[in-house]
């Protein structure tokens, strides 16, 4: 046999870290802390505790540079963890570039995307606290069917308030969380007073992100025995994330392997912030000096376009505020194909790095994402989630470059999920259904002022 390659580096189920790395401890200067909205102070635990359990909110601030996870949560990563890490040498060969392409692929998770690895330690924490019931929001999806799943694992129940224009439009993921055993409601719904008053004034409503976290919190804030989960954005959820990096650190070192740029996409930061962190600690050590890239839909272009400031996490103004990349917490993005990344902030602390310069952001449009998607289908036979593909379409861009400049650059990316629910989104793009909104256009300018003029009557 000649020509024999390796496409994929795996770990074995005992090489799996057993840590998660807590990046808080290695930033050179700390980010600015969550305020209280009515007194402007930094919030504390008691204003947290209504809807996190103390292990969470001790997370969401810690310092320590490691947590050890859970042996409850190794047991449960273990269905899917370690996830492997691929060489995509026939997206190269059809590329032909001298660069080297290695993807960290989080779609062989039972929710098929990286959500699972916050949903599962989220459930167990809560769990421990003795809570029974996690309450949640979702836009396409996703986050729903991984808490769903995560739920059913330490016997707890899941709601889920699904934005009604998803509810009704792609069943399959509501299907999939009540097969995991929770329950979804379109949103806005009448069983909470923020659903009831937005149907009171229009019964029509379609129902937004925005929406869906108030009926949830809502739930969550009443009942003690009830609690409330996120997804993406804050510290512990990114911190739960970092599984994946610590795994691709292990897998590029069994090869000898050290990465020259990182790319990630973005939506509230989570997926990236999972993947670089370990990397960055490596960094800072000295040991390794990769370029790390955020990329963001060029309809939704909060780092690259959007301010840095202290805005709520949802639509109505319900969170603590958070000093982050944002495009205003009223701005409505296009609803372009990837759904996680159609959100208005940036997780804190991916807004203070790409802040002090450690990381950089492209903004793509979605056209040229979804090329980069299909090309990806057809050479690796992974049909990515449209959200993944904005980074592909990134390190596609960097290895086409090397192919003028000769470098054999090493580039690495994580694809955070399969598409197989997603296949209505390549479908439109086929038949060249596919629009782009960028900030060239004035529609979006316009919006974006408008909100952020709104943001600064805030302060
Ligand atoms: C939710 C989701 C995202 C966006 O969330 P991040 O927190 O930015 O990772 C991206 N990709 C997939 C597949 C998702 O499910």
């Amino acid at each position: 046999m000649t020509d024999v390659k390796q496409h994929k580096i795996l770990l074995d189920e005992s090489e799996m870290p057993t840590r998660w790395y807590n990046v808080l401890h290695d930033l050179p200067t700390p980010p600015p802390p969550p305020l209280h909205p009515g007194t402007g102070q930094p919030i504390g635990p008691e204003d947290l505790t209504p809807l996190f359990p103390m292990a969470l909110i001790e997370q969401e601030v810690s310092t320590e540079q490691y947590v050890d996870i859970p042996d409850e949560v190794l047991d449960v990563y273990r269905l899917w963890r370690p996830s492997p890490l691929f060489r995509a040498h026939r997206l190269e060969k059809a590329l032909g570039t001298p660069a080297k392409i290695y993807y960290k692929y989080e779609g062989v998770s039972p929710a098929g995307s990286h959500k699972p690895n916050t949903a599962v330690p989220q459930a167990y924490y809560n769990k421990q606290a003795g809570i029974s019931k996690l309450t949640t929001e979702t836009g396409a999806g996703q986050w729903g069917t991984s808490l769903a799943f995560a739920c059913a694992q330490y016997d707890m129940e899941c709601e889920v308030w699904q934005v009604r224009a998803s509810y009704d439009q792609k069943p399959y993921r509501r299907m999939m969380i009540e097969t995991f055993g929770g329950t979804v409601h379109p949103s806005p719904s009448e069983l909470t007073a923020a659903g009831r008053a937005i149907l009171a004034e229009h019964p029509d409503s379609t129902g937004s992100l925005g929406i869906a976290i108030s009926e949830a919190v809502e739930v969550a804030a009443q009942d003690p025995t009830i609690n409330y989960a996120l997804g993406s954005v804050l510290n512990h959820v990114l911190l739960h994330q970092t599984i994946i990096g610590e795994e691709a650190l292990l897998q590029l070192a069994k090869i000898g392997e050290t990465p020259d740029l990182l790319v990630g996409c973005t939506g509230g930061g989570s997926n990236f912030g999972g993947l670089m962190f370990p990397f960055l600690r490596e960094k800072w050590a000295g040991r390794i000096s990769p370029e790390v890239r955020a990329v963001e839909p060029s309809a939704c272009p909060t780092l690259t376009q959007g301010t840095y400031a202290y805005d709520f996490g949802d639509t109505a103004g319900m969170t603590p505020l958070m000093k982050m990349h944002t495009l205003g917490h009223d701005f409505v993005p296009d609803p372009i194909h990837s759904g996680g990344l159609r959100y208005h902030g940036m997780s804190p602390l991916i807004s203070h790095l790409y802040e002090t310069g450690e990381i950089g952001a492209v903004a793509k449009p979605q056209s040229e994402c979804f090329a980069a998607g299909v090309l990806f289908a057809r050479t690796e036979g992974i049909v990515p989630a449209p959200e993944p593909t904005h980074a592909l379409a990134a390190a596609i861009e960097e290895a086409v470059r090397c192919k003028e400049t000769g470098e054999e650059k090493v580039i690495l990316t994580a694809l955070c999920g399969h598409g197989h629910l997603d296949l209505p989104a390549y479908a439109a793009y086929l038949a060249g259904d596919v629009e782009d909104t960028s900030w060239e256009d004035d529609a979006l300018q316009a919006a974006v002022a408008e909100a952020l003029t709104k943001l600064a009557q805030l302060s």
